[in-house]
């Protein structure tokens, strides 16, 4: 069985540390190939070459890597059929959403591509007489990326394409679940012309991790997974003088007042409840129904879920396996939570009839009503497809709610109401709001983050939040000799 190695300092690395862990095709069931864990020895070595690397590249003339980042994002426009096969095959999500994930990554990149703009400083001339202040944003040198399983392509897109384009070098570590989309997209950055040593990726799990986090040559770490590991890793990556962005968990409410379009909102329920098997971190996991509409809203989901194909990704289904047999044996568990604490599971499933292997990790669309505040099902993230009601008497009673999770990554309203939307819009405690829009994951050139125990840190990805992330601000102060500069003066200028 072959063994997926690092990649540093442009080529493949085979891991000698002894440590791996199985790589699973979730639409046959089947273990298709085994990751290597980085020890720390491995870990000193991509490091060291990043550093190394790093100095080379920041010295690099603008124009020379804008040319680099132009071409990796051609290189990716031709090939990324062949990524979202690989991220099917490892992560089992239909292609087209494989593909989905890549071009919203792309966006990154050709935001990248703008980066000499960003990266102009400011300059006050005169400030004091004969003296000129003026910024320059350089990068942090070694930038640590730690990446879920749930996006191998579009989450690592977040934050590299800016990172790099600003001059730093990267060492990615991706989730040890689907290790081989970092070795394609290294390979690629190889192609284009990168550098070695500029863009690494370490495999491994928490040695790994926390290798990145206890260097001392590593500036700064961008981290995106479950809550607890996020908060784990802001803490100890500031304990150790890094900079840090920890987006973590989430649990989305979709708040439906009556007024709204029943039609648009079941399409909407369906395509961000089971949307690569409700394993996104915007995914809607709860629908808060504003009374009376609840009933004729859940006839609408339920025959559409009926029409939902589920199947191998690459036989045209709409929604693929999990991503291990573990999670899908997790994820259903909730079902009977819910049966025990007296909900109402309309549609569960567990009853699936795949377009599949057997062996699958399967579990199709489930949708379950009046799930009490208190269950596990509402108060915990589930991260499957698994859809929730909650049944609500009003507007305020859904926003309380939905201020009451200790999530906020993102959440949407739907209605026809205009002052509705743009009072919950003003209420909301959470970071992306979609105004009848179900999945409100911001364009590249806006930041992406969620508020509460959705995002540790003080930085969101991309964007101009995600360039001052990657880049750091010098300020100089300087006169060139004059004649006239009067002498000693022990205080502070007075211009
Ligand atoms: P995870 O937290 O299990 O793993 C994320 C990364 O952390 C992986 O690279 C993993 O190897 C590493 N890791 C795991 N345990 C660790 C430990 N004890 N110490 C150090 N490192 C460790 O998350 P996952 O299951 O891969 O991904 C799903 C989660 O990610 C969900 O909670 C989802 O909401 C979240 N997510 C959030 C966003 C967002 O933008 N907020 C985006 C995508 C996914």
């Amino acid at each position: 069985m072959s063994l997926i190695g690092h990649y540093v300092n442009g080529q493949i690395l085979n891991s000698q540390s002894g440590r791996h862990g199985p790589v699973f095709n979730p639409a046959l069931g089947v273990e298709i190939s085994q990751v290597g864990f980085a020890n720390q020895a491995e870990i000193e070595l991509a490091v060291a070459n990043a550093k190394k690397a790093s100095v080379d590249w920041k010295n690099q003339s603008l124009a020379k890597r804008q040319a680099i980042i132009f071409k990796f994002r051609e290189l990716l426009e031709a090939k990324k059929g062949e990524l979202a096969e690989l991220i099917t095959m490892e992560h089992g999500k239909v292609l087209s959403d494989a593909l989905g994930e890549i071009t919203r990554g792309q966006e990154v990149v050709e935001f990248a591509c703008g980066m000499p703009h960003l990266l102009k400083g400011e300059f006050s001339e005169n400030a004091s007489t004969s003296v000129d202040v003026y910024s320059i944003k350089q990068p942090l040198g070694v930038v640590g990326i730690i990446s879920p399983f749930n996006f191998p392509a579009m989450v690592p897109m977040w934050f590299f394409p800016v990172a790099i384009a600003a001059g730093n070098a990267v060492i990615l570590k991706p989730s040890e679940k689907d290790p081989s989309a970092a070795i394609w997209m290294a390979r690629l950055w190889t192609e284009a012309g990168l550098p070695n040593g500029v863009f690494n990726v370490l495999q491994g799990d928490k040695e790994a991790v926390d290798g990145l986090l206890n260097h001392p040559d590593v500036s700064a770490i961008s981290f995106v997974g479950s809550t607890p590991i996020a908060r784990y890793i802001y803490e100890t990556a500031a304990k150790n003088g890094k900079r840090v962005q920890a987006l973590g968990g989430a649990k989305n409410h979709m708040l439906v007042l009556p007024d709204a379009d029943l039609e648009l909102v079941a399409d909407s329920a369906i395509n961000a409840g089971f949307g690569s098997a409700g394993e996104r971190c915007m995914a809607i996991s709860v629908i808060v129904a504003v009374e009376p509409i609840a009933d004729q809203m859940i006839q609408k989901i339920t025959e559409r879920i009926a029409k939902i194909r589920v199947g191998d990704g690459r036989r045209s289904c709409d929604m693929g396996p999990l991503v291990t047999r573990q999670h899908r044996d997790k994820v259903a568990s909730y079902i009977d939570i819910a049966i025990q604490d007296g909900a109402d599971v309309l549609v569960d499933g567990r009853g699936v009839n795949p377009d599949g292997d057997a062996n699958g990790f399967w579990l199709g669309p489930t949708l379950i009503d009046k799930v009490p505040l208190t269950s596990k099902v509402y108060t915990e993230e589930i991260f499957g497809p698994v859809l929730s009601i909650v049944r609500v008497k009003s507007f305020d009673e859904g926003l309380n709610l939905i201020n009451s999770s200790e999530f906020g990554n993102g959440t949407a309203i739907f209605t026809s109401d205009g002052g509705a939307a743009r009072r919950f819009q003003n209420e909301v405690e959470v970071g992306m709001i979609g105004i009848n829009v179900p999945i409100p994951v911001p364009v590249a050139y806006q930041s992406f983050g969620g508020w509460k125990h959705s995002l540790f840190g003080d930085s969101r990805a991309h964007g101009e939040e995600g360039f001052r992330f990657f880049t750091q601000t010098k300020v100089v102060t300087s006169r060139w000799p004059d004649p006239s500069h009067g002498g000693i003066n022990l205080g502070f200028p007075q211009n």
